[in-house]
């Protein structure tokens, strides 16, 4: 693995994981199951459009701190919708709003050591968070969270195999 495919894994991998589990949490009842995947994709795709390009250009940063804002997301979630069915994009777009929604909501929290994410850009260069972790602290949770996840799963299978 090549030193800057490490460093993007690295990046992305905590972001990613945490976003996931936190979707899966909201969205486990069944009557979500046909929309779940639009959800978990909005919920990870900030990260997964921006981080790239900060990482692997960083000269491009501009650009890829342009593509993390809400502005962006839901030009890229609205744009996204018009490539379904008709009938289907209203809820594409409500699922993939969602998704970006959390996401944004979880940024929130963490800590940044400059600037943390422009929530209104282009309109203001404003940057604030309540600050709580650091996006790395994810990682020290992520056997905690998937143990939760392993054992919510079975207890829900135990009971249905009654
Ligand atoms: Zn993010």
């Amino acid at each position: 693995m090549a030193v800057h495919e490490f460093r993007l894994c690295g990046a992305l991998m905590p972001d990613l994981i945490t976003h996931s589990i936190a979707a899966y949490w909201l969205l486990r009842l069944p009557r979500f199951a046909r929309f779940r995947v639009i959800f978990y994709l909005g919920t990870i795709l900030p990260d997964i459009l921006a981080r790239p390009i900060h990482i692997l250009w960083p000269q491009l940063s501009l650009y890829s701190v342009a593509i993390h804002t809400p502005v962006f997301m839901v030009v890229c979630a609205l744009l996204a919708a018009e490539f379904f069915a008709p009938a289907l994009r209203t809820t594409i777009r409500t699922f993939l709003l969602l998704g970006i929604g959390l996401h944004f909501f979880l940024d929130f929290f963490q800590i940044h050591l400059g600037d943390g994410y422009y929530w209104f850009f282009p309109f203001s260069w404003k940057s604030f968070e309540i600050g709580l972790f650091w996006p790395e602290t994810s990682i020290r949770l992520l056997p905690l969270w998937l143990i939760l996840i392993a054992g919510f799963e079975l207890t829900l299978r135990l009971i249905k195999s009654r």
